[in-house]
């Protein structure tokens, strides 16, 4: 017997924002997710270092999932000494939580660029995929995407509960048009964050003067 699914949303949140937590709310309300976990990384291996320190994203993420039901912060690769892989991180969780189907959020950017990602093909093997839409990021497949959909896309949301990983969904969500850096330029320039990330992470930053100057673009 399963438990109910879970969502894991890796990210470096360098902070995060509206364009990561409504895709993932809206997953956790429309799949029934019993739980999004949010994963911070420590080393993004595909990506220059982040500009906040490990323990400031961490504290932005703590607050954002503080504000929304359901949501908890895994601090696991931040805790890491080594590259951040996605499929280390399912490997550990796939061990950890048994029966319980895992669903790894990702925006349709991070879809596009699959094949670039460490054992990619073996993702599926521990987690299904769920991916949101991303304004600027069309469903324009590389060969090695579309044959990955036509095997594991589904269009029935109770394959993500019967099942423990192997599928793909492709989210329905409204497209939030924010990425971090456009966040951290819009900081540095002085100006507003109001409504494009939460309240108290809004606070965090002013409190911290994080972001301010132009050379943290
Ligand atoms: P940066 O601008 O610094 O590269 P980012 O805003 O793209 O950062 P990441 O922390 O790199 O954020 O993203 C983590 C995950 O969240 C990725 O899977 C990414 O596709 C997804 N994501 C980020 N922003 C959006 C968005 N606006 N809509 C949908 N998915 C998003």
């Amino acid at each position: 017997m399963l438990t109910p699914p879970i969502g894991v949303l890796g990210g470096t949140f360098d902070p995060i924002h509206i364009g990561h937590l409504r895709p993932a709310i809206e997953a956790r309300d429309a799949l029934g997710l019993a739980e999004v976990r949010l994963l911070p990384n420590h080393i993004p291996p595909h990506r220059a270092n982040p500009l906040c320190s490990s323990e400031q994203r961490l504290a932005m993420v703590r607050l954002a999932a503080a504000d929304n039901p359901g949501f908890v912060v895994d601090e696991r690769e931040l805790r890491r000494d080594t590259p951040s892989w996605t499929i280390d991180t399912l490997v550990e969780l796939r061990s950890e939580l048994p029966d319980t189907p895992l669903c790894f959020l990702m925006g349709m950017d991070s879809l596009l660029g699959l094949p670039g990602w460490h054992r990619w093909q073996k993702l599926l093997d521990y987690a299904h995929l769920v991916v949101s839409c991303r304004p600027g990021w069309q469903p324009d497949y590389s060969v090695q995407v579309a044959e990955l959909l036509a095997r594991h896309q589904t269009r029935d949301i109770q394959d993500l509960h019967r099942q423990r990983h192997g599928h793909v969904w492709l989210c329905d969500n409204l497209p939030v048009e924010l990425s971090a850096t456009r966040l951290r330029a819009l900081l540095a320039a002085g100006q507003d964050p109001k409504y494009l990330l939460p309240n108290p992470v809004a606070d965090y930053i002013r409190r911290h003067g994080l972001y301010r100057s132009s050379a943290t673009q």
